[in-house]
């Protein structure tokens, strides 16, 4: 069976700045990218807030950028998935999707997250196109345009109001006749002018000959008094939760109500000796590259200190 020092599972900016510091810490780490190599920038096209770079840059070619440093650094970069993990006994034990087995001292997971969609086959068809899930990436390029956001809880009123600051209008879809943010966040969102909460409303597609001008809706869905209209939309903003890809640690680590990974606070270490979390894997609230990045490092140093304790 194969040995590694550092195991380390995802190719997004958490794995490969992992990757980095440990290579560079002689850790000789092994990443396996997943399905999605380079994780989910490579799904968006300018990043335009990672520092370092003035011009922005393609989600793609940074994400390459980031491979390229991590393997000068020896790290061995694979591609495919770990399948298996079992983390019942020292050292770890993990299965990737070919059936091979290996025994590593420190796991890094920064298997990430994925923002939850409607379903709406619209939303594919115009995804980069005036529909996002990230309001902190995309917002910018909504400055005095009118856009909607959908979702009734924590996140959507934050969504809201960082968009409101940006938007000329700000419309939010809340499919119940109430919000269910906390309190506060209600009553922010409730003194913004430029907020209009559509209650008990549903969209039911979206349309746009240049990418996204609006969205049909309907009202109290299925009642009586059921009503459709439309609105004139330049952006549609996604807020309805995130899946962190932990499916297979859930018998092993602690997770919280939305199952993310939870950590040490302020440190990468989960309440496993040498199991590690970075990135939007553990990370309910920022999900923004630069915090992966950083955590990452966070990881690797971690893991670094740990081996030498063994
Ligand atoms: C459309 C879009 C635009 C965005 N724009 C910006 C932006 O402008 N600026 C910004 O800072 N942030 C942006 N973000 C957020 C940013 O992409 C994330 O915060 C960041 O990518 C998280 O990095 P990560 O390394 O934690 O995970 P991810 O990038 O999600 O990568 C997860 C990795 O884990 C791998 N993986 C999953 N399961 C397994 C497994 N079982 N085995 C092996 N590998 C596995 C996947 O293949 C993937 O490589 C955007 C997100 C999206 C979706």
């Amino acid at each position: 069976m194969e040995k590694v020092k550092t195991l380390i599972i995802g190719s997004g900016p958490a794995g490969y700045t992992a990757a980095i510091y440990a290579g560079r810490a002689d850790l000789k780490p092994v990443l396996y990218s997943g399905m999605q190599p380079g994780g989910q920038l490579t799904i968006t096209t300018v990043v335009e807030n990672f520092p370092g770079y003035p011009n922005g840059v393609d989600g793609t070619q940074m994400m390459m950028d980031m491979k390229e440093q991590a393997a000068r650094f020896g790290a061995d970069l694979r591609d495919g998935s770990i399948e298996k993990v079992d983390f019942s006994s020292r050292p770890y034990h993990l299965t990737d999707e070919r059936g091979n087995e290996i025994e590593a001292d420190t796991v890094i997971i920064a298997t990430g997250a994925s923002a939850k969609y409607l379903g709406l086959p619209d939303e594919e068809k115009y995804r980069g196109q005036g529909v996002s899930a990230c309001a902190t990436c995309d917002g910018f390029f909504y400055r005095k345009r009118t856009v909607a956001v959908v979702g009734g809880g924590d996140t959507a009123c934050e969504e809201a109001l960082y968009l409101s600051s940006l938007a000329k209008k700000v419309y939010m879809i809340v499919r119940k006749p109430y919000l269910r943010a906390a309190e506060i966040m209600q009553q922010r969102v409730k003194e913004k002018e430029n907020i209009e909460i559509l209650f008990e409303t549903n969209t039911l597609g979206l349309f746009g000959e240049n990418g996204v001008e609006g969205a049909h809706l309907v009202r109290h869905k299925g009642e009586a008094n059921e009503e459709e209209f439309d609105i004139a939309i330049d952006g549609f903003f996604l807020a309805i939760g995130h899946k962190p890809n932990t499916d297979l640690f859930k018998d092993y680590l602690e997770l919280d109500e939305q199952g993310f990974i939870k950590v040490i606070p302020g440190t990468a270490s989960t309440k496993l000796p040498g199991i590690f979390a970075a990135g939007d894997v553990a990370d309910p609230v920022y999900r923004q590259g630069i915090v992966a990045a950083g955590s990452g490092a966070k990881a690797a140093i971690e893991a670094d200190r740990y081996l030498q304790t063994l």
